[in-house]
């Protein structure tokens, strides 16, 4: 790996003040190069634009693919990272689907923890905020035939994410768009998901919503995810979440939340979930918590939910009473290194 650090370090205590998520970019970034059917050396360096020529592959045809990770501080000063290696895995899940090359370990976790380690000072203490990890590949071939591309770009960015007050969201049910189909790319964590997203978010944004909770596209008879999320419902005492698929991504925060789930003793059951199963329990009463899961914001809870046109609360949980709360409290709390780590999901990161 090759290290050029920044002449004059950015860093300023307003960084932490700033409200938004991942605008604020942390001193170094990560890039290493693939060409000629192998990867160059990684080099950290300071943050900043690279050129690219409009051309570049990944613009046209949309070969990028991405990850999302945090870094937390504790307040002994040590720096953590979350189950690193899943990610990794996923990134090369991801990156095979897309016809894109496997990044070898040595750049994508020593990279991590190298770079996190150098800009250590960014990561912020206070519980709740994090230094957000950005991991990205992207096409960059100089070509516009349609075929993959020869050439890209790997990344590691860091910025700021901010803590704030998360109220519950209100979210539709899909029963026209979908966003992810049988064979297709759904698990994949790849750029053009997100684009074929934002309109249909953007149109129940405008009847009042904030997310929407997407359906099997086939007949918008099972619920699949919410907005960027896994999806989790709580019917009575019993936690359910569909199994992952070729149209679920298969979340770090799913698979800590549920091992959690089962560690406190929760009945769960992993199996689809039909939407008239989650109305009917409405109706009944039963229906006791909507909450989506992802690095982000670990959890979130969901007291609205649009059933075609009828739109029904949620009732309002004590937050002792809450799954989603306690599930949140505990896993925040390994995150940030307050407890124990039983499964051992820690990655310390060594200072060199
Ligand atoms: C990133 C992502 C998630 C959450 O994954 P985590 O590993 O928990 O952050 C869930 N669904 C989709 C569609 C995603 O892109």
């Amino acid at each position: 790996m090759i290290i050029e650090k920044i002449a004059e370090s950015r860093f300023n205590d307003s960084v932490f003040e700033s409200t938004v998520f991942g605008k604020e970019f942390s001193d170094h970034m990560l890039i290493a190069h693939y060409k000629d059917g192998k990867w160059g050396e990684a080099t950290i360096k300071p943050y900043g634009p690279i050129t690219m020529t409009p051309a570049a592959m990944s613009f046209h045809y949309g070969q990028t693919i991405f990850e999302g990770m945090k870094a937390y501080k504790n307040e002994n000063d040590d720096v953590f990272i979350f189950r690193p290696e899943k990610n990794f895995e996923r990134f090369n899940l991801s990156a095979a689907r897309l016809n894109m090359p496997q990044i070898p370990k040595e750049i994508f976790i020593d990279g991590l923890k190298a770079i996190v380690d150098i800009d250590r000072q960014w990561v912020p203490q206070d519980y709740g905020t994090s230094l957000y990890i950005r991991p990205v590949m992207f096409a960059t071939e100089e070509a516009v035939s349609a075929r993959s591309s020869n050439e890209y770009i790997f990344a590691i960015l860091l910025a700021y994410a901010p803590s704030y007050y998360e109220k519950p969201l209100s979210v539709k049910i899909a029963d026209f768009y979908s966003r992810a189909a049988q064979g297709g790319v759904g698990f994949a964590k790849c750029g053009g998901n997100y684009a074929a997203s934002f309109f249909p978010a953007s149109e129940v944004q405008k009847e009042g919503y904030d997310q929407i909770i997407w359906t099997d596209s086939i007949e918008h008879k099972y619920i699949e995810e919410a907005g960027t999320m896994n999806v989790m419902v709580r019917i009575g005492n019993k936690l359910l979440t569909a199994p992952t698929s070729e149209r679920i991504l298969n979340g770090v925060t799913r698979d800590s939340v549920l091992t959690l789930a089962k560690d406190a003793g929760y009945d769960l059951e992993i199996r689809p979930v039909e939407v008239k199963e989650l109305y009917d329990a409405y109706k009944s009463g039963e229906l006791k918590e909507v909450f989506g899961c992802g690095t982000a914001v670990v959890i979130t809870q969901y007291d609205t939910i649009g059933f075609g046109d009828e739109r029904v609360q949620l009732p309002h949980l004590a937050e002792e009473d809450s799954f989603a709360l306690n599930l949140k409290k505990k896993l925040k709390d390994i995150q940030y290194g307050l407890v124990e780590d039983p499964h051992g999901w820690r990655v310390k990161i060594e200072k060199a």
